[in-house]
C-alpha cells in the first residue's frame, strides 16, 4: 500500500482498523471515497471458522458525515465467503467490518452517532429540522427511532 493511501486511512478512518482507501473522488458537492477491507478472511458468525475462500463481492453504499460542505459516500466493497465448516449451517457469510457500520445500514457508526445524538437533543420534527441544516437529510421517522434507540440503550 503506498503512502498516500495509509494517509488517507488514518485520516478518514482513525479507528478502523483492516480497512484501506482505494480513492477519493471530489466534486463540488459530494466526495466518494472507495473503500474495501485488508483482511484475508474473516470468521464465520454462524461457527467462528475462519475462511478465505472468496464466493462474490458486491459494493455497499453508505452515507458518512459531511466533510468541508459536501456530502460523503463511502462505497465498501465487501466479499462474501464460503464456509470451510461441513458441519456450519451457513454455506456463506458476508465480511463484518467492526466499527465502520452494522448490518443492513445505509449510514456509518460516525454518521449514527451524530444523529442519534441530535436525536436524542431534539427527536422527530425538530431533529430532522436541524439534521437537514447540518446537510443530513433524513425522516422524521428516522430521527425518532434513533432517539428511541438511543434511549433504550442508555
Ligand atoms: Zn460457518
Amino acid at each position: 500500500m503506498d503512502d498516500v493511501a495509509l494517509q488517507l486511512k488514518a485520516l478518514l478512518f482513525p479507528a478502523i482498523a483492516d480497512i484501506a482507501v482505494r480513492s477519493v473522488d471530489v466534486d463540488v458537492e459530494n466526495v466518494r471515497l472507495d473503500a474495501q477491507c485488508t483482511t484475508a478472511g474473516a470468521a464465520c458468525p454462524g461457527c467462528g471458522v475462519c475462511s478465505t475462500r472468496v464466493h462474490s463481492s458486491y459494493l455497499r453504499f453508505l452515507a458518512d458525515a459531511r466533510s468541508a460542505g459536501r456530502s460523503v459516500v463511502l462505497q465498501l466493497r465487501v466479499r462474501r465467503f464460503r464456509c470451510g465448516n461441513t458441519k456450519c449451517p451457513r454455506r456463506t457469510f458476508v465480511e463484518r467490518v467492526s466499527g465502520l457500520t452494522r448490518r443492513h445500514r445505509r449510514h456509518t457508526e460516525r454518521l449514527r452517532s451524530i444523529l442519534t445524538t441530535v436525536g436524542l437533543a431534539l427527536a422527530g420534527r425538530a431533529g430532522g429540522r436541524l439534521a437537514a441544516v447540518l446537510g443530513m437529510s433524513v425522516s422524521r421517522s428516522t430521527m425518532s427511532t434513533a432517539h428511541v434507540r438511543a434511549a433504550s440503550t442508555t
